[in-house]
């Protein structure tokens, strides 16, 4: 593992395979329960596997996160599948924070055919 801060933008790139595998299908299957900042930077959440964990870190306003500890105790990753999951859930809310203002409408034609049907 680099020693490159992890943050929304580098995470696919820095972490290991097969925890960001495990951490995406357990993003999909809403594993990841009540995501929520408890003090300013400072985030909880509880991610359901068979035996749920608990998640805490800090994530700052450049998208950078630090102080990573899940109950689970993986030895081997610095970063384990439930925080990638995680991670997974802040890179979607920044996604969606951070559409333009303009998203539905932009949305909506993006539906309309590529073409539009001459009369
Ligand atoms: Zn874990």
């Amino acid at each position: 593992m680099s020693q490159e801060p992890i943050t929304l933008f580098n995470f696919r790139n820095e972490l290991d395979e097969k925890v960001l595998e495990r951490g995406w299908i357990y993003f999909l299957n809403f594993w990841v329960k009540e995501p929520r900042e408890v003090l300013p930077g400072c985030f909880e959440a509880v991610v359901e596997e068979v035996n749920p964990h608990a998640v805490s870190f800090s994530l700052n306003e450049l998208g950078t996160f630090s102080n990573f500890f899940c109950t689970c105790g993986d030895k081997t990753h610095a970063i384990c599948r439930h925080m990638a999951a995680v991670i997974f859930v802040y890179e979607k809310k920044y996604i969606e924070e951070n559409r333009p203002a303009d998203w539905e409408r932009i949305e909506e034609d993006s539906q309309q055919p590529f073409r539009k049907e001459e009369n």
